[in-house]
Order: structure tokens, then sequence, then C-alpha cells
């Protein structure tokens, strides 16, 4: 079966920065088709959970909503989270929209007053630009 990354609270795993999880059904029966890589990499980056939540801001940066930047942490992840995906020849990662790390086509702006522009969190990116197809969990059904 093929390999894909899948953000782990997706899957239901609580490691959303407030310590819940975005699980999605649809996701999990992607199992289904797919041998399933669970990935979150703001714990990769060592990040705990919970956490206080940060946004992407216009130059790129990350920065928690007490001001802290957490540039470093975020990068750190997604490099981890690269690594797994070429060690195991993944091509696709479903990824969960709107995360500062998982967000492929929208992210919140940066004023953490609950705007979301067009763009990519810190993850995303990095895979895309690494040759890997990232889908969100709202585009699943381009998959069927
Ligand atoms: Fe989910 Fe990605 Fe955020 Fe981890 S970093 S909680 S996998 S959206």
């Amino acid at each position: 079966m093929e390999k894909i990354l899948v953000s782990a609270c997706l899957l239901g795993q609580n490691c959303k920065y407030n310590g819940k999880n975005n699980e999605n059904k649809a996701v999990i029966a992607l199992k289904d088709r797919y041998e399933i890589l669970p990935v979150c990499p703001e714990c990769l980056g060592k990040l705990p959970i919970p956490r206080v939540p940060s946004e992407r801001t216009a130059d790129g940066t990350v920065i928690s909503k007490n001001g802290e930047d957490l540039t470093d942490a975020f990068l750190s992840g997604a490099q981890k989270t690269l690594k797994i995906a070429k060690e195991n020849g993944v091509r696709l990662a479903v990824l969960k929209e709107r995360s500062p790390s998982c967000g492929s086509l929208s992210i919140y702006d940066g004023s953490f007053c609950g705007r979301v522009i067009d763009g990519s969190g810190v993850t995303a990116e990095m895979l895309m630009k690494n040759g890997i197809c990232v889908l969100s969990e709202e585009r699943l059904c381009e998959l069927l």
C-alpha cells in the first residue's frame, strides 16, 4: 500500500494547541486505501500540549499569541516531517487546513483576529517545495 502522511489531529490524536483533536472520519477511512503515517509537526518541533496558539505572519515567521517567536521550533518540526516523508517514499500528505504548520491553501493572518488569508503553513510549504503533494482535509474529494 502507498504510504501517506496525515496530520495526527485529523486521526483523533489530542495534539492540538488546546489538547484536543480535529477527528475527521473521511480522513480516517483513508486507511483502507493507504498506509497512514500520522505526523504532528508542532509536536515534532518539541512544542508542548497544550500550548499557546500561534500564527504565521506576513514575513513567514511564526509568533505565539503571547508574542514569542516560535519560527525555529516550527522549522524543526517541518524538517523532521520532511525527513519522515523522504525515508518512506511519501508522495502525498493530507494535512489540516488553516494551521500555521499544516495549512496548504489558507492560514490565519498573524493578527489573532480570526482572519484567514491565502497562504501555507511552514510544514506544508516545505513539503510542497520538495515535490510532495499536500491536500487539505477539505479537498479529500479530489482523491476519490
Ligand atoms: Fe494538527 Fe498539524 Fe496542528 Fe499538529 S501541527 S495539531 S497535526 S494541525
